[in-house]
C-alpha cells in the first residue's frame, strides 16, 4: 500500500523520533544511511508530485492579507482558492524547499471537518506556496475583538468543542499546530474552520534578522505561547524554529488563550508590554480570572490548558469531553465587569 509507505516517511520536527524510518546505529553505516535518506527524500516527492500545482495554473485574483508567511492571495484553481505564497531567502533557497516539501508531506494527510481543506502547492523555488479553500467568513478574531460580538454560552462551547475536535484530530495524525490563534480559526456558517496548522518551521520566527538582539513579535502572538516557549525567546536565543520547544501540550496552552476570548472579549495580558508578558508567563503568572463571570468549571478548564507543566494540560480529547459536559445556559461574559490583571494565578 503506497499511500502508508509514504505515511512513514513524514516527519515533524516534534515527533521525528515516530515518523522516521528506523535508525541505523552501526558506525559503518554512514553510505546506508545517506541511501536511507535519499531514499526517504525519493519517496516525498514521489508521493509529493500528485500535489504539486503549477505555479503557472494559479490565477491570482487579489491579495486578501500579508502575514509572518507571506502573501495571502484570493485566486481561482477549479473554483475560489486561497493561495499562500511564501517570502524566500535566497541565500537558503535549496534548504528552504526542502522544509517546505516537508511540511507539504503532512498537509497532505489532513481531512476534517474542522481543518482548512489542503488542496496541494507551488513547490519550486522561488514560488512557494500552499493553495486551500477559500474561507468566504470571518475569523472568530473579527468576531471577537473587532466586531466585538459576544457568544453566549451554548455557542461558545459548540465553538470551542469543533475546535477541540478538529486539533485532537492534527495530534492523532502527529500534526503540531504552532500557531493556533483566534485569526487562524474562520467561523463558516456555524462551522469552526482552522487554517495554518503545521507550517510554523518553515516560517521565519520571531527575532529581527537586522537587529540580533530585539525580538520583533506579532501584537497580540504573545498570549497564545505557553511557558516552555517562553523561556526560548530570549533575546539571542534559539533563532533556529526548530529548536523551539513546540508540542501538542504547547497546542492545549494556545487553545486556554482562545477559550478565554470567547470567554472574556479580550486577551489575557492586554494592558502588559511584551517584556513583561514574557517575564510573567516564563514565571509561571497566569492572567487572573478574580472578576471574570464564569462558573468554576469554566475557569477551571483555562487553568489546566495554562498549566506550567506542560504535561499536566489535558489533552484534546479529554477537553472535549469536559467542553461536553460543562451546562450550556449561562452567558459567557459580562460587559460590565472588565477582566482584571494579577499576579495570583486564580483567587
Ligand atoms: P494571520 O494568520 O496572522 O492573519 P496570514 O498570513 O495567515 O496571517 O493571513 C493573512 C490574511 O489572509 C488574513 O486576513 C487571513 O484571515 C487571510 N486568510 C488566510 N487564510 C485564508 C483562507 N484559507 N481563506 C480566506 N482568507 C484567508
Ligand atoms: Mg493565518
Amino acid at each position: 500500500n503506497t499511500s502508508n509507505d509514504s505515511d512513514k516517511t513524514l516527519v515533524d520536527s516534534n515527533n521525528s523520533e515516530k515518523t522516521l524510518p528506523d535508525r541505523v546505529d552501526s558506525i559503518d553505516s554512514t553510505e546506508e544511511s545517506l541511501n536511507q535518506s535519499w531514499h526517504r527524500q525519493n519517496s516525498i516527492s514521489v508521493a509529493l508530485k500528485e500535489w504539486d500545482i503549477p505555479y503557472e495554473d494559479l490565477q491570482f485574483d487579489s491579495i486578501v492579507g500579508k502575514g509572518r508567511f507571506g502573501t495571502v492571495f484570493k485566486g481561482n484553481w477549479h473554483g475560489d482558492v486561497a493561495i499562500k505564497m511564501f517570502d524566500i531567502d535566497t541565500d537558503t533557497k535549496m534548504e528552504q524547499q526542502a522544509a517546505f516539501k516537508m511540511e507539504v508531506s503532512m498537509l497532505k494527510k489532513t481531512r476534517h471537518e474542522n481543518l482548512v481543506l489542503f488542496m496541494g502547492a507551488c513547490m519550486k523555488t522561488p514560488h512557494l506556496g500552499i493553495v486551500t479553500s477559500y474561507c468566504k467568513l470571518s475569523t472568530l478574531h473579527t468576531h471577537i475583538h473587532q466586531r466585538r460580538e459576544s457568544f453566549p454560552m451554548n455557542r461558545t462551547v459548540i465553538i470551542s468543542s469543533q475546535i477541540a475536535q478538529g486539533m485532537g484530530y492534527l495530534h492523532a495524525r502527529g500534526i503540531v499546530h504552532k500557531d493556533l490563534k483566534s485569526k487562524n480559526i474562520f467561523l463558516e456558517s456555524g462551522k469552526v474552520v482552522i487554517t495554518d496548522y503545521g507550517l510554523f518551521n518553515f516560517t521565519k520566527l520571531c527575532h529581527d534578522d537586522r537587529h540580533a538582539n530585539s525580538l520583533h513579535i506579532p501584537p497580540g502572538w504573545l498570549c497564545y505561547l505557553a511557558p516552555e516557549i517562553m523561556h526560548s525567546l530570549r533575546p539571542g536565543k534559539s533563532k533556529v524554529p526548530d529548536e523551539v520547544p513546540f508540542s501538542t501540550h504547547s497546542d492545549v496552552y494556545a487553545f486556554g488563550t482562545v477559550w478565554y476570548e470567547l470567554l472574556t472579549g479580550e486577551w489575557p495580558f492586554r494592558s502588559l508590554p511584551p517584556e513583561a508578558i514574557i517575564w510573567q508567563v516564563g514565571k509561571g503568572i497566569k492572567q487572573s480570572l478574580a472578576s471574570m463571570q464564569a462558573s468554576r468549571d469554566v475557569k477551571d478548564i483555562l487553568m489546566l490548558c495554562w498549566s506550567f507543566k506542560p504535561t499536566d494540560r489535558q489533552d484534546f480529547v479529554s477537553l472535549q469531553r469536559t467542553l461536553e459536559r460543562l451546562p450550556k445556559k449561562r452567558l459567557a461574559r459580562s460587559p460590565s465587569h472588565p477582566v482584571h490583571l494579577s499576579r495570583s494565578a486564580e483567587s
